[in-house]
């Protein structure tokens, strides 16, 4: 994110909250020149676009991620507080790379590496999610070599 008054490009987000619409307002402060900005992070206005495997592109759908990843903490002790920053995290890594395009591949391991953290069996269920869903940005396409490994690991 650059500062759009001296065009550096380190910030600090001073405040960040997600609305009802499903935009991210966020109150940032240039670590240059120390002015304020706000920013609105909206997937409707200035949608990020997701390279699939086969070079096609597609809107990245907010929804769809958070779908996922609301079926994979079903009944475990993760709240939608924490779902809701989780998806927030993903998103601002995304729009930070601050690239119009990205690789589904790029947005599933974020997504893997946020779920891993939060919850071990949400992680793993995560995947067998979006091996049903193959529509789901093609994560599972992408995804399966990460998942098979993982599946390997949990050979009982
Ligand atoms: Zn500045």
């Amino acid at each position: 994110m650059r500062c759009p008054f001296c065009r550096h490009d380190e910030t600090k987000v001073i405040d960040s909250r997600n609305s009802q619409d499903f935009s991210i307002r966020r109150r940032r402060e240039c670590l240059g020149c120390e002015r304020r900005f706000t920013t609105y992070e909206r997937m409707e206005e200035s949608p990020v676009r997701v390279i699939k495997k086969d070079g096609t592109r597609v809107p990245f759908d907010r929804n769809r991620i958070r779908f996922g990843i609301e079926k994979a903490c079903y009944k475990r002790p993760v709240s939608p507080e924490q779902i809701d920053q989780l998806l927030g995290r993903v998103e601002s890594l995304i729009y930070e790379d601050g690239e119009r395009e990205v690789p589904s591949r790029r947005i599933g391991e974020l997504v893997f590496n946020a779920l891993r953290d939060l919850d071990h069996v949400a992680f793993v269920r995560f995947a067998s999610v979006y091996r049903e869903f193959q529509d789901v940005h093609d994560f599972v396409e992408e995804l399966q070599p990460m998942l098979n490994i993982r599946r390997r690991d949990n050979t009982r």
